[in-house]
């Protein structure tokens, strides 16, 4: 019998974690498909391949061509349209799919969260004149350059190439961090008083919320879109027990 073949659409610290753990299995061989989008990513076990399939059909034409026998869309909850081209490809293709889509942030007591749906709404969520902190990528921030009379402190992991769309911003390029206290440090030192990003979910960026928390500091949170349809797993762990 021949190897199966796994296909990854990645670029979350959960894909990566789940191409560790299948990494080994016997008969089993492994791809993970990332976008390109960031400089120097993380290490990933098994293949790599990257860059855009040329939508839906690309999508498709690969699996065929490749022999997938499983898609695994273990992208962002955010990333909604290579999401949506994955389930067209797998029903074209005929290749079983599963998502691995991590829950969203919930918020606790304490917490204080403005909910809405778009960047747009955030924007125009925040109060005059307040110094507010975007946990966002730079394709993110051209609805704030409505609101010249804030100032904003814009964290990216990558620096970008350009000047930022904002009037008036401080750029941290570093990776989210991973304890709240680090977090609260620096909402202290740029003295925030709003916090805007979007409901991801996960651990890897979440100690900001616990800062902010701990500060009683305002959120404001852009609800996820729609999920993509079909068999969901929370987790690495139970997605990689139920594909055996
Ligand atoms: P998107 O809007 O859903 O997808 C745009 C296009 O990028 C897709 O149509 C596809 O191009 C290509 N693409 C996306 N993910 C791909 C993958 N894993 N492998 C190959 N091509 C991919 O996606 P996005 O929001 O720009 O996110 C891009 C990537 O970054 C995703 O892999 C996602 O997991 C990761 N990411 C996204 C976010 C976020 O906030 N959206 C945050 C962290 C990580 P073609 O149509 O040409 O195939």
């Amino acid at each position: 019998m021949r190897d199966r073949t796994i296909l990854i659409l990645g670029g979350t610290r959960e894909a990566a974690r789940l191409a560790e753990r299948l990494v080994g299995r016997p008969a089993t061989r492994l791809v993970t498909s990332l976008a390109g989008r960031t400089e120097n990513p993380a290490s990933i076990a098994g293949e790599v391949r990257t860059g855009g399939f040329g939508g839906a059909g690309g999508l498709a034409d690969f699996l065929v061509a490749k022999g997938i026998d499983l898609l695994v869309d273990a992208t962002h909850p955010f990333a909604s349209r290579i999401s949506a081209n994955a389930e067209m490809a797998a029903k074209a293709a005929q290749v079983h799919r599963v998502v691995l889509l991590r829950p969203d942030w919930r918020p606790q007591e304490g917490d204080r969260w403005r909910m809405v749906d778009t960047l747009e709404e955030a924007a125009r969520a925040l109060p005059g004149a307040t110094r507010a902190f975007l946990a966002l990528g730079s394709q993110h921030l051209a609805p704030f350059a409505a609101r010249p009379d804030c100032h904003f402190v814009v964290r990216m992991i990558d620096a970008p190439a350009d000047r930022l769309p904002l009037a008036a911003y401080d750029l941290v390029v570093a990776r989210p961090g991973s304890e709240p206290e680090e977090e609260s440090r620096l909402f202290e030192y740029h003295r925030i008083g709003h916090v805007v990003c979007r409901n991801s979910g996960g651990n890897g960026a979440r100690a900001k919320l616990d800062a902010a928390r701990a500060l009683g500091l305002d959120v404001v949170m852009v609800r996820r879109p729609e999920p993509p349809a079909g068999e969901t797993f929370p987790t690495v762990e139970t997605l990689a027990d139920a594909i055996g």
